[in-house]
């Protein structure tokens, strides 16, 4: 039998039991440091690809918080496709983080790549981001199921739907049942963009599954300008939060800064989702509304 069951609902050919809406026919909200993922709120997680610098990342948090963000990202440990590139600053960038947070209040998220450093990214962070690159990285899911933080599960770049909630299953399994989806964009022969932002996976993972979605348009754009466009669009199809990569001096960014927004342009972007998401019954934090300190 294929992906269209005679019933007419969709299901999958090896279902995800456990992240199938049907076993919360009201969705999970998913609780990011006292932040709730899946309600009515959009939430916007925001900041650098890296942590970069003391300042550097205290200005950004800084700066997103003042627009509404209500999450904090960046990495300390970064997947670079090249070996040469910047990988992150490791543990100092994770103890820059928890600064950020006690002097803007926002809870952070940030990768983890690798087993033996979950201990480590656990002791400073709220939630857990798995990348594109380790979504199908099985041991690292059992492990980060076996945490009691939150997980944010990107989607590979060339994963099906299918095998992205088989691995949210992964986490699940495991008793960890704090699960956010993340659609990044996927490859496809189109060359003009980093990847191709699949914007139907939003209706049609909500429907499988329970579990929230957020949308990154960043890396599925590659591109600055595109990023505020795409981010509307998300919001529009009902994702259930936004992932931006923002930076004061995208120009000097180490990873990324072609993606990331300045903080006008963040700003700017803002005030648009917020319009939208009041359109399709949603809400986004006014300016200034997220807790400091
Ligand atoms: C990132 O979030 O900075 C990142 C490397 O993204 P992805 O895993 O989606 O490529
Ligand atoms: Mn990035």
């Amino acid at each position: 039998m294929d992906a269209m069951t005679t019933s007419g609902t969709h299901s999958l050919p090896t279902p995800a039991l456990l992240a199938d809406r049907e076993r919360y026919p009201e969705g999970t909200i998913v609780d990011i440091g006292g932040v709730s993922v899946g309600g009515t709120e959009v939430v916007v997680i925001a900041g650098p690809c890296a942590v970069e610098t003391r300042d550097q990342i205290l200005k950004t948090a800084e700066v997103v918080r003042s627009e509404g963000a209500r999450v904090l990202r960046g990495g300390a440990y970064k997947p670079r496709t090249a070996p040469y590139s910047f990988r992150g600053l490791e543990e100092a960038g994770l103890e820059l983080l928890t600064l950020a947070r006690s002097k803007t209040g926002l809870p952070i998220v940030t990768e983890v790549m690798d087993t033996k450093k979950i201990q480590q990214v656990c002791d400073h962070a709220d939630a857990l981001q798995i990348g594109s690159r380790n979504m199908h990285n099985y041991a690292l899911l059992d492990e980060v199921g076996l945490t009691n933080k939150p997980v944010l599960l990107k989607r590979g770049m060339s994963a099906t739907i299918q095998e992205l909630l088989l691995s949210a299953e992964y986490i699940l399994k495991q008793g960890n049942e704090q699960v956010v989806l993340c659609e990044r964009g996927i490859r496809t022969f189109e060359t003009s963009t980093r990847n191709t932002l699949d914007l139907s996976a939003v209706p049609m993972l909500k429907k499988l599954s329970h579990l929230p979605v957020v949308v990154d348009p960043s890396h599925a754009a590659g591109h600055w300008w595109m990023v505020p466009a795409l981010a509307k669009a998300a919001v529009a199809v009902g994702a259930d939060g936004l992932l931006i990569e923002v930076h004061c001096d995208p120009g000097c960014a180490l990873s990324d800064g072609e993606q990331s927004l300045k903080p006008e342009h963040f700003k700017t972007m803002m005030a648009e989702v917020r319009s939208v998401a009041r359109s399709v019954g949603r809400e986004i934090a006014a300016p200034g509304t997220a807790t400091r300190g």
